[in-house]
Order: C-alpha cells, then sequence, then structure tokens
C-alpha cells in the first residue's frame, strides 16, 4: 500500500503528488533526472514499491511488458549466446525471440520444463540464463520455481520469469531462488484495463545492467501512467484476493457442467501439479480455462456472454475471456499451438470480481444458446 509513497511536502496531501516535468535542476555528482533515464521522482517512487511487493532490492518501470522483457533479455545476452526458454510462453515473447534474436546471433530452445531435468538437457558450455513462466498462458501448467533455481545455480546461469499470471500477490518467485521477475503491469499491477506498462525486479546489480541497455532503448514510462499505476497497485491485495476467490469457486463450478469436457486452474486438486501450485503460490490466481464440448462453436459461445467481456488483454476487475487459438496465440503455428495443448474448444477466463452466482449465469445462458 505504502512502500515508495512520496510526500506532498507542499500541501499535506493524501497521496503521491505527480511530478510532470522532463527537465530537472542539472546535478554534477548524479546522472540528472529525466523520464528516459527512469528516474523522475513517480518513476522512483513506484519502482520502490513494485520492488517491495516481489521482495527485490530494485525495479524498473517500463511503458509495456514488451519493453520490459525485450530490454531484460537484451541486456543479459549477446551474440553467441544461448537461453533457455519454457515451450509455453506469452505469444509475443515467443514472436519476439524467433523474429529478434537470430538478427542479433542469439541462441535459443524450447522446452517443456514440466520436470526440471528437461531444462537440465538443455544446458549448453554458451548457455546463460532460463526463462519461464508460471502459472502458463493458457493452459496453467505450473513449473518448478525452486527446482529451476537450484540447477540454475549449479550451472552459474541467471533464472528471469514473467510473473505476469500470478501477480505479486500469489507468487514471489525471488523468494524461490529465481533472479529476476518481469511483470507486465498492463495486467494485475494496473487492474482497470486501461494502463499499459512493464516492471523488472531484482538484485541492485541485475538492475543496474538492465538500466545500461533500458536508457539507449528507451522503453520509459510517462509519468502521468506512473502515477496512475501507482494508485492502481494500492488496491491489488484486495483486487487479486476477490479474484483468486472468484475463480476457485467458477473453476470448481464448470468442473460440475456437462457442456465442459476440461478445467484447466491450479487451484482444483485434479490438476497434474496442485500440490506444486499449493507450495509454491499464496493463492492460485484469477486465471482459468476450459474446453467447451466437442462440437461447441468458442466464437458462438464468446459472442452469447453478456456480463463476461469476450474482449483480449486480461487480469482487470471485469471477467474478460477469449478464443487463445483466434486471439493471443493466433501468431503461433498450430503445430506450436498444439504442443502447449491449445486446441479450437479452449476459453481462457479472466475473472473479475463481479459476484460469482452472474458469472456463472452468464456462462451458462451463453452454453445453453448454442448447445
Ligand atoms: C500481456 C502479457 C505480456 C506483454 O505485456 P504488454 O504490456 O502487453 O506488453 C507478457 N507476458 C504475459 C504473461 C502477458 O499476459
Amino acid at each position: 500500500m505504502h512502500a515508495g509513497e512520496l510526500k506532498d511536502t507542499q500541501h499535506g496531501g493524501a497521496i503521491s503528488p505527480l511530478y510532470a516535468s522532463t527537465s530537472y535542476a542539472f546535478n554534477d555528482i548524479e546522472i540528472s533526472q529525466y523520464p528516459r533515464y527512469f528516474n523522475t521522482p513517480n518513476q522512483r517512487g513506484l519502482c520502490e514499491k513494485i520492488a517491495a511487493l516481489e521482495g527485490a532490492e530494485s525495479g524498473l518501470i517500463f511503458g509495456s511488458g514488451m519493453a520490459a522483457i525485450s530490454t531484460a533479455l537484451l541486456a543479459h545476452l549477446q551474440s553467441g549466446d544461448h537461453v533457455i526458454f519454457q515451450n509455453d510462453l506469452y505469444g509475443g515473447t515467443r514472436n519476439f525471440i524467433k523474429k529478434e534474436f537470430p538478427k542479433y546471433g542469439i541462441h535459443y530452445s524450447f522446452t517443456q520444463g514440466l520436470d526440471v531435468a528437461d531444462f537440465e538437457a538443455e544446458i549448453k558450455p554458451e548457455t546463460k540464463g532460463i526463462y519461464i513462466e508460471t502459472p502458463s498462458n493458457p493452459t496453467l501448467k505450473i513449473i518448478d520455481l525452486k527446482a529451476v533455481g537450484k540447477v540454475a545455480k549449479a550451472a552459474s546461469l541467471w533464472t528471469m520469469i514473467d510473473n505476469t499470471f500470478a501477480s505479486p500477490v500469489n507468487q514471489n518467485p525471488i523468494s524461490l531462488g529465481i533472479d529476476i521477475v518481469i511483470h507486465s503491469a498492463t495486467k494485475y499491477l494496473g487492474g482497470h484495463s486501461d494502463i499499459c506498462a512493464g516492471a523488472v525486479v531484482g538484485t541492485e546489480a541485475s538492475i543496474a545492467k538492465i538500466f545500461e541497455v533500458a536508457k539507449n532503448l528507451g522503453g520509459s514510462l510517462s509519468d502521468y501512467t506512473v502515477w496512475l499505476l501507482e494508485r492502481s497497485i494500492k488496491t491489488l491485495y484486495v483486487r487479486v484476493g476477490a479474484q483468486n476467490k472468484n475463480a476457485q469457486l467458477l473453476a470448481q463450478h464448470l468442473q460440475k457442467q456437462d457442456w465442459i469436457a476440461h478445467v484447466y486452474y491450479p487451484g482444483l486438486e485434479d490438476h497434474p501439479h496442485h500440490n506444486l501450485a499449493r507450495q509454491q503460490m499464496k493463492g492460485f490466481g484469477g486465471m482459468l480455462s476450459f474446453d467447451l464440448n466437442k462440437g461447441m462453436d468458442t466464437k458462438k459461445f464468446l459472442l452469447g456472454l453478456e456480463l463476461v467481456k469476450p474482449t483480449m488483454s486480461l487480469a482487470g476487475v471485469e471477467s474478460t475471456a477469449l478464443s487463445p487459438r483466434l486471439t493471443s496465440h493466433s501468431l503461433l503455428t498450430e503445430e506450436e499451438r498444439l504442443s502447449q495443448g491449445i486446441t479450437s474448444q479452449m476459453v481462457r477466463f479472466s475473472t473479475g470480481i463481479e459476484d460469482i452466482e452472474d458469472i456463472k449465469r452468464d456462462l451458462a445462458e451463453s452454453a445453453n444458446k448454442i448447445s
């Protein structure tokens, strides 16, 4: 709630003032303050807040999740290096790797990663790091954070995680031995579907390394949005708490519906990694997926919803749903999608904070219309 707050020393107001200046007094001791140097008062305050949420020494705020991901990766890799990625990744991250890495001569492998031996098997002399995403999008697979951290340390590799799906409320990977934590702040940190931003947190040394590249790539966040994001994060625990609760109730309810073939949610006891999720997560999150029965038209189901919005993106206080095949994962080849278990029947559901009975009714009514 309060970490990183700025004091209104002029008027004694209750909230952080917004300093929109792009021009600050020259100071020859320290690098001067400038938005693209990620060091204006509001930017610094927000970095401190997000670092505190993840139990990290330091952090940087970016103009989008992809700016955070691309900058963190490019800062830690150079020509000839090799990096290991989990197979199930955010579509944009996968596209960045495939399109940009060859231009820089950076090599990479994808691996399922459900067993930590999958990562070990890919380690080569030129491997520098392991990059993971758990729970994964959209099939909610769980990777063992402690085990990955251990394998990486033994081989002197860095580890990065995209912790967007869990949010800092449900999972703090640094405490489990992961080095660098990334968020698309467009999702839970923002939480109201009105902010595009990203964040990276880690040790002072790793953030300093990322900063050196970040100031050249220029992906900083405007102070207006920084201020709005700080405001949003104040309610993060309340929002995500309500989303966790609704998602658990919804997953249990959907499992019993005869129009549903399968529900993917780490909070369900029959999820293949439920025990692991229980160990490393403090809550199971607001994201779940389900497969409609064969023969049901996924697009018609989504368009038949009245309360739940069939929109892109996720993590807002309103429930939204999409078909990964038609939207979030449309850039992948059909083969890549099937390797992740993404079918034409799959619906990815971002649980909001509405009354759970309203959400259940809306889904049931749409299913009824097309059955
Ligand atoms: C949305 C998202 C991103 C990308 O974030 P942007 O803010 O859209 O650039 C990265 N990872 C995950 C898991 C996401 O959901």
